[in-house]
């Protein structure tokens, strides 16, 4: 055996898991193999000026390399249960909780301390919400922030590069089980290990699928998250962001009593492309120097779309939404909200004449042509019901960035400590799971895992 553990993946999945299992065992052999590059290399071409749009980069370094879809991220883990992911369907809400709070912990150890540890609990805004038929979720974030974000993960880095082998630039092609464990292939070689931990989150759900189809894992799948990032002064959510951050509101359609939700607020924060598997959809960040801020707050609006048998494609349906946007806009679409409503597509004029300043250059368009008309009738309606709580919301010049996608993988079948039920050794963990959705998710299965195998 080259290793003893061979972790595919260096998102947060990944990381925790090497920095559990060395910590518990420093005579353990581990390498962790990454498709993208080293957290120093990272770095997207777009600079707002030469490169405005996506170019497609072999590996996007927004999506991988050291640190993961995180690491560009704004660094918000939500303490929670009620969002980010079911990793307690598969170990109980306290013990779920316990890891995320431990790799909050570990986070503060190494470059987060000092950073604001928000907390929806007994605040005035849920009763606000709910006269207004609104639902605040329940949670603890801790913000990080894109700057401090990143400074965590060098330390994490620093830390594991002489205790833990990586290998960077080097997608795994194939993973194969072997008499006493696994064997993984590489465009360098094959590597073999006893214990194999996948964690390769969101850009690598093709990868996942194919691998669970060559190996006979079985997967499910019927959930893709739809909408739109909303983009406006900073103010109008100033009285909910100052003191919560972020507040996850979910809000059920009149029309169709489908659930909407706000998801990953980013007060003061930049609007970015993403770009899964080629398909360029929109994100967003902010950073916690207060130097780097912009006078916009993002967060996204999401409808949940469920299906039932026998379309099994959700992923596909989101992507060919996706596709359109991207065939009319050439990327990213967007709007003014009082365009919208007036049914007439956003010019260069139109959004250059609003009393905001995009962060993101996206081509003005026509969400109402990309997306089905039920989910931007929920979307409408939630702006109108968001308005109530923060009045200018449903202002004419709201910017929607679209769309916004969020997939979710396929759910991978494991047992209780994210161990194939089929294979021996084999964990398959964080967002490639289909099990987590979230930055303190995604890294509790990773410790959750090392604990298993180190001890
Ligand atoms: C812009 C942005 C902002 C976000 N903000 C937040 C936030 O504030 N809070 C939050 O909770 N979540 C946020 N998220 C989501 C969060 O980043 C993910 O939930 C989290 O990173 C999942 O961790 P993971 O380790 O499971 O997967 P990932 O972070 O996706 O890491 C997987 C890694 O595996 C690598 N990989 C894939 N396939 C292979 C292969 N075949 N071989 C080798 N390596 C491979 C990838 O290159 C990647 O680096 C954000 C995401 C983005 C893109």
């Amino acid at each position: 055996m080259n290793y003893d553990v061979i972790i595919i993946g260096a998102g947060p999945g990944g990381i925790f898991s090497a920095y559990e299992l060395v910590k518990l065992n420093r005579n353990l052999k581990v390498a962790v193999f990454e498709a993208g590059h080293a957290l120093e290399k990272r770095r997207c071409p777009i600079d707002g000026e030469k490169i405005k749009t996506c170019i497609g980069c072999k590996t996007c370094s927004i999506m991988s390399g050291f640190g993961g879809a995180g690491a560009f991220s704004d660094g918000k883990y939500n303490i929670t249960n009620d969002f980010g992911g079911t990793l307690f369907e598969y170990i109980g809400k306290k013990k779920a909780l316990e890891l995320m709070r431990y790799v909050d912990e570990i986070n503060m150890s190494y470059g987060g301390e000092g950073t604001k540890l928000y907390s929806t609990a007994g605040t005035k805004f849920k009763k606000l919400c709910i006269q207004n038929d609104l639902h605040l979720l329940d949670a603890s974030v801790r913000h990080l922030g894109t700057d401090i974000n990143y400074i965590v993960l060098e330390n994490l880095y620093n830390y594991l590069k002489d205790k833990v082998e990586f290998f960077f630039d080097t997608p795994v092609e194939t993973v194969l089980a072997s008499e006493n464990g696994y064997t993984i292939k590489t465009a360098e070689g094959e590597y073999s290990c006893e214990k194999c931990i996948i964690s390769v989150g969101r850009s690598g759900s093709k990868w996942m699928e194919k691998v669970c189809g060559e190996m006979g894992i079985q997967t499910r799948s019927n959930r893709v998250d739809i909408g739109v990032r909303v983009e406006l002064p900073a103010e109008v959510f100033s009285h909910l962001t100052d003191e919560l951050y972020e507040s996850k509101i979910v809000y059920r359609t009149e029309k169709y009593g489908d659930l909407v939700r706000t998801f990953c607020m980013n007060p003061k924060g930049a609007v970015v492309n993403e770009n899964t598997n080629g398909i360029i959809t929109v994100n967003g960040h902010s950073y916690e120097d207060p130097a780097k801020q912009t006078e916009n707050t993002n967060f996204a609006l999401l409808v949940a779309k469920h299906f039932s048998e026998p379309f099994k494609d959700s992923n596909g349906y989101g992507e060919s939404i996706a596709r359109l946007s991207n065939m009319l806009g050439g990327g990213v679409i967007v709007q003014r909200f009082g365009d919208l409503i007036r049914g007439r597509r956003s010019t260069e004029d139109r959004i250059e004449g609003a009393f905001i300043t995009p962060t993101l250059n996206a081509t003005p368009g026509d969400l109402s042509l990309v997306l089905p008309k039920r989910i931007l009738d929920g979307i409408v309606e939630m702006i109108y019901a968001l308005d109530k709580v923060a009045p200018g919301t449903a202002n004419d010049d709201t910017l929607l960035y679209g769309v916004e996608v969020k997939f979710y993988n396929m759910e991978v079948e494991v047992g209780e400590n994210l161990m194939s039920k089929k294979y021996d050794g084999l964990y398959i963990i964080g967002d490639g799971s289909g099990i987590t959705h979230s930055l303190s998710h995604a890294s509790a299965s990773g410790v959750l895992v090392a604990r298993e195998i180190a001890g």
